[in-house]
């Protein structure tokens, strides 16, 4: 994380601790917000004082009801937003950057429709396909029309649903019909339903 992070930042990161190992420790806090130790300690305390967690000896941050609810909230944003992006085909390399960019500024009515958009691809493969190849269509042509696309444009021709190779690591393969649309799919659905599990 290169910004410096928020409280809601800290509550997701904690809620996350505390769902995958029991609880949180400042050290753990701090190397997966890349903070130094004191930075978690300060908003440890201010978590404490908005009454999102309590201090308990030995057993580290205990989230109080309020914590966990926005804890939960903060996660499953985050997983919508990271299935959303990775759903129209974002470079993987590009997704968790821009999650973290996008979650803090994403409303519950924006979510509640992305969260839409992403069951409505999902639902019927061809839905997912249609947009991939139309997407496809799109990047070629950009590729095709000017020099200035450079690099990235045309990595992202190459990894385009059209090109149909194999090795594209979305798995989702527009061309090649309903099958691999739907594995494409259902390993989102995975990959989502996983994180949720981890919230
Ligand atoms: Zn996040």
């Amino acid at each position: 994380m290169t910004r410096t992070p928020s409280m809601e930042d800290y509550l997701e990161q904690i809620f996350t601790l505390i769902k995958e190992k029991g609880y949180a420790r400042v050290a753990d806090i701090a190397e997966a917000l890349e903070v130094h130790p004191s930075s978690v300690t300060k908003m440890i305390q201010k978590l404490d004082k908005s009454e999102y967690l309590k201090y308990e000896k030995y057993r580290g941050f205990v989230l109080t009801p309020k914590g966990k609810k926005l804890g939960k909230r903060l996660v499953d944003r985050h997983a919508i937003l990271e299935e959303f992006l990775r759903l129209i085909g974002v470079p993987e390399g590009d997704v968790v950057a821009d999650v973290e960019g996008m979650e803090h500024h994403v409303g519950p009515e924006t979510l509640s429709a992305l969260s839409d958009l992403v069951q409505f691809l999902k639902e019927d493969p061809k839905r997912l396909a249609a947009f991939r190849e139309f997407r496809a269509r799109n990047e070629e042509e950009r590729g095709e029309g000017g020099a200035e696309g450079g690099a990235g444009a045309e990595t992202d021709v190459d990894d385009g649903p059209g090109a149909g190779r194999p090795e594209a690591d979305d798995g989702i393969g527009a061309a090649s019909g309903s099958a691999g649309a739907q594995a494409g799919a259902d390993q989102r659905g995975g990959v989502g339903a996983g994180e949720r599990a981890n919230a």
